[in-house]
């Protein structure tokens, strides 16, 4: 079996690029180009100083010990949250920003719901001095006001998505909308291992430093390579798709994803795509997806926004048919929880989505010999308002 893209960029039987006619040229000049590019010895070392430099690479692979005694298990934290603006998602958007530049784009476009993914490109943007145009809901802009803020502070121009239900959806029409009418001076920066091909496969590959570094890592302090789990949420799927990406093919590693179920899996408040999704398409790709029995988008709920997310990267959805990840989902309230729990033990506070990764301890038995690694996907501060009102803070 193979976890990887093949050429036409499928997985198994999800991927590909099902996108209208007149966005052709644009995909087509991406996936021609992006391997190539790519492998150039100045991309891979531009990329890699500014990982380093900027980014604040490689992050920590720490052990946690207070939580491992907790668990009864041997328990690493990869610090994606130490990564410069919070997250991993910054990884995804300097790789992009290169490739951007050498296919000689003057002008960047992407969508966001809560406002990360915007942050992340807006800050790219500004480190390479190019045009940065970000659409977001306007639903959206209400509820995620500092994020925006950040945004114009970045210099970019966020602009209001005023259709149907004014959020991340829309938002995406939009920015399609806008590559479609300027095909060949704009780049549209995608912020997971979603959207059509190329797009899963290139992202994945600019997250893969996260397993790189593990690799390394662990090889350091445990004397191997490779831990028996590695945990990761999922959204879209792109901090879980480098947390993976060199364990794909090791089938000694076990693959822990885990998904947001919101309210509960049977409540209609939920965002556990393998478990309630169909085969759909979505942003030009064919993925499982929360539908309606006539094939409309089911608007998905978690409490953590960047879990939101009504499909799934087609990497993700191969790893749940093919049987190679194990899925869990996990609700608000378990999440928080074990959100709260790291800050007590570890003195360490996580973003609302890496807390479900953490979650997972409660739910699943670990062996007391057993190595593994939970990628913190980000940080918290970006939650402390639902932190407060959850907690009565
Ligand atoms: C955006 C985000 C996610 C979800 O996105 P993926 O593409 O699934 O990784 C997870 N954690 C954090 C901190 C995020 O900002």
């Amino acid at each position: 079996m193979k976890y990887n893209a093949d050429e036409k960029g499928y997985y198994g039987e999800f991927g590909g690029a099902y996108i209208p006619e007149m966005l052709y040229p644009n995909v087509e000049e991406l996936r021609q180009n992006y391997l190539k590019i790519m492998a150039e010895e100045s991309f891979q070392k531009e990329f890699n100083e500014l990982l380093k430099e900027y980014v604040g690479r490689p992050t920590p692979l720490y052990f946690a010990k207070r939580l491992s005694e907790k668990y009864n298990t041997k328990i690493y934290l990869k610090r994606e949250d130490l990564c410069h603006t919070g997250a991993h998602k910054v990884n995804n958007t300097i790789g992009q920003i290169l490739m951007a530049q050498r296919l000689k784009k003057k002008r960047i476009i992407a969508e966001t719901g809560a406002g990360q993914h915007g942050v992340a490109t807006a800050t790219v943007c500004a480190l390479m001095g190019l045009e940065c145009i970000v659409y977001m809901g306007e639903i959206d802009i209400e509820r995620q006001a500092p994020n925006v803020a950040r945004m114009k502070m970045l210099g970019a121009t966020v602009v209001p998505a005023l259709s149907g239900s004014r959020t991340l959806k829309d938002a995406t029409n939009e920015a399609i909308r806008d590559w479609i009418n300027n095909p060949t001076d704009t780049h549209y920066i995608i912020g997971s291992v979603v959207g059509p091909h190329p797009y899963p496969d290139m992202v994945a590959r600019f997250q893969s430093v996260i397993s790189k570094e593990i690799k390394s890592q662990l090889q350091e302090k445990e004397g191997r390579k490779n831990p028996d789990y590695v945990i990761a949420c999922v959204g879209g799927g792109s901090n879980a798709a480098g947390a993976f990406y060199e364990y794909l093919d090791t089938p000694e590693v076990g693959i822990l994803a885990v998904e947001a179920a919101g309210k509960g899996i049977d409540t209609g408040k939920s965002a556990a795509t393998s478990v309630l999704g169909k085969m759909g398409i979505i942003h030009g790709s064919k993925t499982l997806l929360m539908q309606t029995p006539d094939g409309q988008i089911t608007e998905p709920y978690s409490i953590s926004a960047g879990l939101d997310y009504p499909g799934v990267g087609p990497m993700h959805a191969h790893l749940f048919k093919s049987g190679r990840g194990e899925f869990h989902s996990v609700t608000d309230d378990e999440a928080m929880k074990a959100g709260l729990e790291l800050c007590k033990l570890e003195g360490i506070i996580p973003a609302i989505e890496s807390s479900h990764a953490l979650a997972l301890f409660e739910k699943k038995q670990f062996k007391k010999e057993d190595v593994i690694v939970v990628n913190l996907s980000g940080r918290g501060d970006k939650d402390l308002n639902t932190y407060i009102e959850y907690f009565n803070l």
